[in-house]
């Protein structure tokens, strides 16, 4: 297995419509074995296959709720069924987001609080999970990274902002960067 580096905004890969798989090979479940790695090592609760350049529609996840569950997978060509957004402006202390594609910067967005998940595992198994809070945020980012939709391309006016100007100042937001989790060190 393999620490992948991952890739920051402005990479093509991740604003652009990732295509379904369509071979589970050997590859696949190498793909898939490097990504459990390197979301372990960043360390991050998803991370979709664009996120370390390759553009599949495959995420996987792995993060512990409050009860101590562990929700841990792949979702291989998956679908998504949200709830209607709640509305009114994003909580900085319950909705704020991260992504390793803008390593170290959190946004608050608002997200559906419930998602139904159905997608196929590595064996081609399709699966269903019912989603509520943190879990259904997880889902709903992780598969927006599969169409090209990164959560900072949600955030509600000010916040937008914001975000323009740490990526300016970060030297983000132009193809070809990246960051090796394991190796580079994040500045806040
Ligand atoms: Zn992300």
């Amino acid at each position: 297995m393999a620490v992948l580096p991952i890739r920051i905004t402005g990479e093509t890969v991740l604003h652009t419509v990732a295509a379904e798989v369509t071979d589970f090979d050997d590859s696949l479940q190498h793909l898939v074995d490097d990504m459990f790695e390197t979301m372990k090592m960043a360390p991050g609760v998803g991370l979709a296959a664009p996120q370390v350049g390759v553009p599949l529609r495959v995420f996987v996840y792995n993060w512990t709720d409050d009860e101590g569950v562990l929700w841990r997978g792949v979702a291989i060509n998956p679908e998504l069924w949200i709830t209607p957004t709640a509305t009114g402006e994003a909580d900085e202390d319950d909705d704020s987001e991260g992504c390793l594609s803008l390593p170290g910067e959190r946004f608050p967005v608002i997200r559906a609080d419930r998602a139904i998940l159905r997608a196929v595992d590595l064996d081609q198994k399709p699966y269903e999970i019912v989603a509520e809070g943190w879990l259904a945020r997880i889902f709903q980012h992780e598969f927006d990274h599969l169409n090209g939709v990164l959560y900072v391309d949600r955030l509600e006016e000010g916040y937008d902002r914001a975000v323009a100007k740490v990526i300016k100042k970060k030297g983000w937001g132009v193809p070809g960067q990246s960051w090796l989790p394991g190796e580079d060190h994040l500045e806040d």
